[in-house]
């Protein structure tokens, strides 16, 4: 199997991130060292950001963190609500935000909606009409249900609230689906390299808006390594803050190499494709899978492990290890739906062809339980 012929015996990860990172990337991953203030660095930095730009549709400078996704996450609630946020929440990532949020020592107000639910304008336009909140958070790709936010819809009413900071976790959609930054008039958009990027982790790639950054100057306690105005006044000069992982930067390189060999839209049609092939898979086993029809994500599938027509519910840990002993992971459910959903990633490089090979192991799978 082609995915084995790097490390002898690798599992290749079908998880929702990490995910599988390319011989190639590991290769630029490795490049040998050089000084995060030299020429060399600022050079790499200069040629990767108009990609980074044109990747996210932006004119801003896009930043890179060395820090999981988290760092940025709470770095944007330090540096940006001075009043009040409010947390929409509808799965684990985006439900643990409202305890980010009170960690950081700042108010915060949950608007919940059921696991597999979306989130929906209407009850943010609710919630921010009261005037309380100068900070929204949405993550637009919720990766434990396997729900995908109506980004479009909640950017179209966010803008009757200029003042308020849309702060928008991306992390397991970000290059995989288009997300136009200015036009959308997010205030941060962030991701982790280990999702859809298909890197190693421990890098995040975020851009902020001019009205992030302004606001971001009269926030005291806003802290040093997730200082937004330090990371633009770096970003001008083609450097970061502190120490990047610099392996991470040639990585990056690498898969915008990548990207931009493939094309954005091949890139985002591939996903669908890909993501297709999984939920062809579920409905030909008889399962149904756990978000609100409309609002599945493109980039992983949340099956749920319901009653099937004439089925029963599956052992999902013996499907994982049948599944595992064949060469590949697969997720079993994350937080409280664990072992009633399991989850399956066709994020990175992923094509039918290798979607295939992982399906027809699920389905032999199958055939064991
Ligand atoms: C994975 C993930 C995170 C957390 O990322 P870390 O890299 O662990 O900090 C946050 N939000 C979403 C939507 C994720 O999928």
């Amino acid at each position: 199997m082609k995915h084995l012929s790097l490390f002898m015996g690798h599992v290749k990860l079908h998880i929702p991130g990490p995910v599988e990172v390319s011989e190639k990337t590991f290769r630029a991953f490795c490049s040998p060292m050089i000084g995060h203030r030299g020429q060399g660095f600022k050079d790499l930095y200069a040629r990767i950001q108009p990609q980074l730009q044109q990747l996210l549709s932006t004119k801003q400078l896009v930043y890179i963190s060395t820090s999981s996704a988290w760092g940025v996450m709470e770095g944007a609630i330090r540096n940006l609500v001075a009043r009040k946020v409010l947390n929409c929440m509808c799965g684990a990532f985006s439900d643990k935000w409202l305890d980010v949020s009170k960690r950081c020592g700042k108010e915060a107000e949950p608007l919940q909606a059921p696991w597999g639910s979306p989130i929906r304008a209407t009850e943010i336009d609710k919630k921010l009409s009261t005037g309380q909140f100068d900070a929204l958070t949405v993550i637009h790709n919720e990766t434990s249900t396997g729900v995908m936010s109506p980004i479009g819809e909640i950017a179209a009413l966010k803008k009757k609230y200029p003042d308020v900071m849309f702060i928008v976790d991306s992390v397991s959609s970000m290059s995989a689906v288009p997300l136009k930054f200015d036009e959308l008039g997010i205030d941060v958009l962030l991701a982790g390299t280990q999702k859809a990027f298909a890197l190693p982790p421990g890098t995040a790639i975020f851009v902020c808006s001019p009205a992030a950054l302004a606001r971001a100057a009269t926030m005291k306690d806003r802290g040093y390594y997730f200082d937004l105005v330090e990371f633009q006044k770096n970003a001008e000069q083609n450097m970061t803050p502190s120490t990047p992982s610099i392996g991470h930067v040639y990585a990056l390189e690498s898969k915008l190499e990548d990207i931009f060999a493939e094309g954005l839209e091949a890139r985002y049609a591939r996903h669908r494709r890909t993501n297709q092939l999984v939920r062809d898979w579920a409905a030909k086993h008889g399962f149904t899978l756990f978000p609100e029809k409309g609002f599945e994500s493109l980039t992983l599938t949340c099956v749920n492990n319901g009653a099937r027509p004439g089925g029963r519910t599956v052992d999902v840990p013996k499907l994982q290890k049948l599944v595992k002993d064949a060469g590949f992971l697969i997720d079993g459910g994350y937080g409280k739906i664990k072992g009633t959903t399991f989850r399956v990633s066709n994020m990175g490089d992923e094509t039918e062809a290798t979607m295939g090979e992982l399906l027809a192991v699920m389905d032999g799978g199958m055939k064991g339980l």
